[in-house]
């Protein structure tokens, strides 16, 4: 009988009609490509097993982790006990109705943009290029530094980690560069939104300019989490990097990019110790040359910021 340190794969098949994986390597799930095992991983269908592997992780007092596209996490090398759900499978659709667009929080968010395109709507340009989920970003409010997903955002389903599920309107929702107001542990189920009709023309031209100047100025061809810290007001992290000299500076195979100084890359067998070091040498460098503290926009899952 497999078992983890809490739970076992029998009582798991139980109670999830979805996939149910143990020491499940995270690392194959982030785009740094870097991270350990997770003890589980579900594959809910729906909400009914999002309920029961909530309430089952409680019981066994397990940590619950929520992952979407992988591509703003570092992951400890050692692995995370507790549950990853993976919404990849139940929650992956996507429904238009004119100007709204009804889509589960494990649906691609590229394709999200791609789909809005189709139709003509304006109002994802900002997520243009932002790889990984819905779900991921909305709790991110990914997309530049003027406008994110939250901005559209008229509707949204979640389960609290108490297992409650609730509805948020527009009005009970607060986003900001990077954050939201929504509960820290809860899993986010669906989401709506609001699009507008554009002119499909003027749309691609925007999405395409967006496209390339990603292209010139990230350094794509290597597995990254894209911005490591967040922009300070005023400032860019990347530039403050630069300024202090580290772009280039390696530890093991992880280097701040030397076209992005935001940008970590693995450059081929990276580790999260490696990952983590560079951020604390950058955050050191940064503070005692500018006096600018840098915050993380990435996020750690099994580490410490320090350590
Ligand atoms: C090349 C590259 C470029 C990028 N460019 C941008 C950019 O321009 N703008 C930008 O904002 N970001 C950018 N990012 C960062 C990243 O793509 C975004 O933050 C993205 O929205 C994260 O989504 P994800 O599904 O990959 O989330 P994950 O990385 O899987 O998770 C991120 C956080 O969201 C939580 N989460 C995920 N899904 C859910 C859910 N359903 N319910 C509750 N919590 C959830 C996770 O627990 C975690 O805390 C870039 C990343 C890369 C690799």
């Amino acid at each position: 009988m497999v078992s983890g340190g809490s739970g076992s794969l029998d009582t798991w098949q139980s109670l999830i009609k979805g996939k149910v994986l143990f020491q499940e390597p995270l690392s194959k799930y982030t785009t740094f490509r870097i991270g350990g095992p997770a003890e589980w991983m579900i594959f809910p269908l729906d909400l009914q097993d999002v309920q029961a592997a909530v309430a089952y992780a409680h019981e066994q007092g397990m940590k619950i982790f929520v992952l979407g596209g992988g591509s703003n996490l570092l992951v400890a090398d050692e692995g995370i006990s507790g549950v990853v759900l993976n919404l990849s499978k139940g929650f992956n659709y996507a429904r238009f109705q004119d100007t709204l667009a009804i889509v589960g929080a494990g649906y691609s968010l590229p394709r999200l943009v791609t789909e809005a395109v189709k139709r003509g709507l304006t109002g994802l340009e900002c997520a243009t290029g932002v790889p990984g989920t819905v779900g991921g970003a909305v709790r991110m409010n990914a997309g530049t530094r003027e406008a994110g997903i939250g901005d559209v955002i008229v509707q949204l389903k979640l389960l609290h980690n108490n297992g409650i599920l609730a509805t948020l309107k527009q009005k009970d929702l607060k986003f900001q560069y990077r954050e939201s107001n929504l509960p820290a542990e809860s899993v986010i189920l669906e989401v709506v939104l609001n699009l507008r009709k554009g002119n499909q023309k003027a749309i691609r031209e925007d999405i395409h300019r967006r496209l390339i100047n990603r292209k010139a100025t990230q350094p794509l061809s290597y597995p990254n989490a894209g911005s490591i810290f967040k922009n300070p007001p005023g400032e860019y992290a990347g530039r403050l990097i630069e300024k202090v000299g580290l772009k280039g500076a390696r530890v093991g195979d992880a280097e701040i990019s030397l076209l992005h100084g935001n940008f970590i890359v693995n450059k081929g067998s990276a580790t999260a110790r490696d990952v983590r070091a560079l951020i604390q040498i950058a955050r050191r460098k940064v503070l005692e040359e500018t006096g600018i503290k840098l915050e993380l926009e990435v996020k750690l899952w099994g580490l410490s910021e320090e350590g």
